[in-house]
Parts: C-alpha cells; structure tokens; sequence
C-alpha cells in the first residue's frame, strides 16, 4: 500500500514520543495522523465512522487505563480491518505472545518495532505487507470458505448427512491404540466432507448444538461397542460444547444415551474446552461431578489456549489434560513449547491425570513428547481422522511396532 493513501492512528500515553511519531509520519507524506494517549480513546477513533478510515494503528503496548493487550482485544471484537504496529521496547518472548493474541483476536498485526520508530520500519512494514486498499479487499479472498446458515445446516442434520470421523489415540509406552476421538464431518450430497468449522460455531450460537451432540455421542458410542465386538477395547472421546453444560438435565440424558447403545460410561471421555465464555459456572461443575460419578471420562480439551475457568474446573476430577496443538507442532526445535508441554505433563502427573498431545505431526515430535513422559499421543504422524469402516480396517492392521 502507498504511504500517501495510508491513514494512520498513533497510541501513546507519552505526549512527546506521541508528537515526535507524528511528525515523522508527516515528513513522510502520509494521507493523515491521528493520535489517542490511550486505549479507549484510540478505539473511540477507530469506531467513530463519521471520521476518516484508519489503516495503520502504531500502539504503544505498556499505557495506564486501557492498554495496548486490551485495546487490541476491543479491536478484534469491533472486527476492525485496520493494521496494527505495536511499539514495544519489551523482549521478543512478550511480543511473540501478543502476535498470537492478536492473531486469536482476529487482529492483523504486521509487526512489532522498537522505541523509537524509525521511518524506515514503518515504509518496510506498510509498503511491503498491505495490499492496496485494505478496506476494499478485507474479506474477499480468492476461495472465500463455504458458509451456511443455520437453516442449511439443521436440514442436513435432519436428513442423516452427519457422521463422526475417528482419529486414533496411541499409548506412548506400549504403542497401543488406546482409543479413538469422534469428529464431526457433513457429508455434503453436493460439497463433499465439510469441517466442524463451517457448523459448529452456527450452532453453538443459536442454541442448536444438543442435536448433534446427542447425535454424534450415540454413532460414536455404536462405534465403540462395534470396535470391542471386533476385539479392541478402546475408549472413544466426544467434543462436549460448553454451553451445554448449562442444561440441568445434561448429565442424565448423557448417560441415558449411551446406555440405549449398551455401552458402559466409562468407554466414553467427553471433551470440554477451557473458556472465558463459561456463566452458569455452579450448574456447569454440578454437571461434570455428577458425569464423573456415573463413570464417564472427563477431559480438558485444547488445554493451555484457555482462560482462569480452569481454575474453578480442576476442582472437578478430570481423568485427561489434551495440550493443545499449538505448543505441539515443532515442539522439538521449540524450547519454550517445550518448558509449557514438560510442566503440562508434570501438573497433570500430579493430579493423577493423563496427559495427551494434540497435533503430533512428525517423528520428532513423538520422540520428545515420549521423553518428555507424555501418555498419550493423537495426530496426523500418526493418522488423520477417518470413517469407521476404516478405522476398522486400521485397528485390524495396526502394529504398535512402527512407533517404538
Ligand atoms: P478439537 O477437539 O481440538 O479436535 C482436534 C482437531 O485437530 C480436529 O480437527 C483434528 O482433525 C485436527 N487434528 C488432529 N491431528 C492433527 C495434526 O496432527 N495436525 C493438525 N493440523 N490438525 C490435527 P477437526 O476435525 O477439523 O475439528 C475441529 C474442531 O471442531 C475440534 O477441535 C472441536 O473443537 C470441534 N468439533 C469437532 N467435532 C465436534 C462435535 O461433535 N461437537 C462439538 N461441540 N465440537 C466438535
Ligand atoms: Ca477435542
Ligand atoms: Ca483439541
């Protein structure tokens, strides 16, 4: 993008820096500046929609009332298409850390620079990286991803379009298959296997979600029983949407479901992620000690991405922590991911809790994993999720050799 069409909105609680960033964006013949001394007057800017456009938010990260890490949260929630340049004089570590909250915000972060800035950072971050007009080309990516609305979706679950997918679990010691996590897929009759991205949200939203969860619970207790039919006793693990746990009846029509298949709760784990957007927190844990009593698994999903909730839910016996993916790819050439996964391992050691790592890609990673004394392994190094019929074929074939 050209810096003579570019808007930009500096945020700082120094004045001077503030002027002194100003002046050297208008040395460089920028469209127009804009200043705020903190977050909340910076978001009041970008929201207010009778002013210009902003293109290029340079924040200050360390400021008193609203700082940079918030101001950038409200941006993400505003669904702001501005650019956002933190100025930082913090270590990589911190700003490697708000990349990825900015990124799980949904902010487009373009980097980070040190105080002061220089002209030179700034031309090679908005020259090099936006494309021209961001404003206009904002969501219009070349394959925009299929979107249904929840109209399409609720008919597809009424005409059976639904399945779980299976990926296997293996036991890091023996090498066994331990046990298998369903998947919802949408076997779409004209768009093919669609992901659980393009469904679940929509119908978490609206209140629709018990439907398919019941639905997929039972196709994957059925799955289960067949499997121990076939002679392999594993367990199966079903995702298990927070705001069900809202449901005072949860626990009761759980355990009636999987009894009508004629499996014992204890085959099944259900997976609950951590979540800040948890309220009815009493009916919530009241729900999972009495899933627990009955004899179902209970485990932590995408642990470590999550919120302080966990600390209410470790009052809970929880029988598996699953960290989640993102501390586990590369985390042999990763130091940090691996100080995270070693001290994941040991706090669940020490609840008695077994540890599972999501997103095993490559040999190296299950050797780390392995010394680390990680439990349980799930993955595409291992195999990606897949129909029953060939998870079957996989069980039967399987050989725990290959892992060792
Ligand atoms: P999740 O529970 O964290 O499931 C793991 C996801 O990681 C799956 O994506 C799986 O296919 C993928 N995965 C497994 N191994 C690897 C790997 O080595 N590398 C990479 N890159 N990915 C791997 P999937 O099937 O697309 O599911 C996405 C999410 O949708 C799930 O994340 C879960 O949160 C949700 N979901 C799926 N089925 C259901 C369901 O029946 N009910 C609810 N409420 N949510 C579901
Ligand atoms: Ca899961
Ligand atoms: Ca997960």
């Amino acid at each position: 993008m050209e810096l003579s069409s570019t808007h930009f909105l500096v945020v700082d609680d120094d004045a001077f820096l503030r002027q002194a960033t100003g002046n050297m964006l208008k040395a460089m013949n920028v469209a127009s500046i804009r200043e705020a001394g903190d977050g909340a007057q910076a978001l009041a800017l970008v929201q207010d929609d009778r002013a210009q456009p902003v293109h290029v938010i340079l924040c200050d990260l360390n400021m008193p009332g609203m700082d940079g890490m918030e101001f950038i949260r409200h941006l993400g929630e505003t669904q702001s298409t501005a650019y956002v340049i933190v100025m930082s004089a913090h270590d990589e570590n911190l700003i490697a850390s708000v990349k990825k909250m900015a990124i799980a915000y949904g902010v487009k972060l373009l980097g980070a620079v040190q105080k002061p800035v220089s002209s030179q950072q700034i031309v090679d971050l908005v020259e090099k990286f936006i494309p021209p007009a961001p404003h206009v080309v904002k969501k219009a990516s070349t394959s925009p991803p299929l979107a249904f609305t929840l109209e399409e979706i609720l008919h597809g679950i009424d005409e059976g379009q639904f399945e779980p997918f299976y990926q296997p679990k293996i036991c890091f010691k023996s090498g066994n298959i331990k046990g298998m996590e369903a998947l919802a897929r949408w076997i779409h009759p004209t768009h093919g296997v669609i992901s659980p991205y393009a469904f679940i949200q929509t119908l978490e939203s609206s209140g629709n979600i018990d439907g398919l969860t019941f639905l997929i619970l039972k196709k994957a207790a059925q799955a289960c029983k067949r499997m121990h039919d076939e002679g392999h006793f594993i367990s199966v693990s079903v995702n298990l949407s927070l705001n069900s746990l809202g449901d005072p009846l949860l626990a009761e029509k759980l355990t009636l479901a999987v009894r009508e298949m004629e499996l014992d709760p204890k085959y099944i784990v259900l997976e609950i992620t951590e979540s800040a957007a948890m309220t009815e927190v009493a009916q919530s844990l009241e729900n999972l000690a009495r899933l627990r009593m009955r004899g179902f698994g209970l485990s932590i999903d995408d642990y470590g991405t999550g919120f302080s909730n966990i600390q209410q839910m470790t009052r809970i016996a929880f029988s598996e922590l699953k960290i989640d993916q993102s501390f586990v790819k590369n985390c042999t050439e990763n130091k940090e991911l691996c100080v995270v996964i070693r001290s994941s391992i040991e706090m669940s050691h020490n609840l008695n809790i077994e540890c599972t790592a999501e997103g095993v890609e490559t040999k190296d990673d299950w050797n780390t994993l392995k010394n680390l004394t990680c439990d349980t392994a799930q993955g595409y190094f291992i195999a990606r999720p897949m129909n029953l019929s060939a998870f079957s074929d996989y069980c039967h074939s399987y050989t725990p050799l290959f892992f060792l």
